[in-house]
């Protein structure tokens, strides 16, 4: 890592800081749920890259464990543990509900989103804010087509009476 401090500000810059000191990445999750970071020109994971500004780099076989929260968008260095990658996998932590989404909304019942049968509970707040991002997406396009949509209209517009029957 060429500028661990400059990592660091980043990281702290699109991150908010939850009751139980979890420093959680807002910008970019991957599919799993980690931060998602650029560091010298590659896509890394926040909380390694967390772990290799304070202490320096992961070995060969090791995994930065979130050993205090468990939440895998947390980048609070001292939530994390490393450990060998053989007890990571062995780590088996209790499957209780899930209190809060990966970006850190309460999971409460007003805010859960149970889709048919699926166990699934899904974040009604993430879900309002990509559907709203959807939304401008989609009419900024609209925006974007309408004179020339307007003006295919007029051009294939033909008088009624010149129709005839
Ligand atoms: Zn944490
Ligand atoms: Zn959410």
């Amino acid at each position: 890592m060429k500028d661990p401090r400059e990592v660091i500000r980043r990281l702290h810059a699109h991150s908010v800081r939850n009751e139980h000191g979890c420093l959680l990445y807002q910008l970019a999750l991957d599919p799993a749920g980690y931060a998602a970071i650029s560091v010298d020109g590659r896509k890394r994971n926040g909380h390694r890259v967390a772990w290799e500004a304070a202490h320096g780099s992961i070995g060969a076989g090791m995994c930065v464990h979130h050993a205090v929260c468990s939440r895998r968008s947390c980048c609070e260095v001292s939530h994390l543990v490393l450990v060998t990658r053989s007890v990571n996998s062995s780590i088996q932590l209790p499957r209780a509900p899930k209190k809060y989404c990966a970006r850190g909304h309460p999971l409460t019942n007003q805010n859960v989103i149970r889709s048919g049968t699926s166990k699934r509970r899904r974040c009604r707040i993430c879900r309002t804010r990509y559907n709203a991002a959807w939304m401008r997406a989609y009419r900024a396009r609209e925006r974007a087509l309408a004179p020339e949509k307007a003006s295919v209209v007029i051009g294939h517009h033909e008088p009624l009476s010149s129709v005839g029957r």
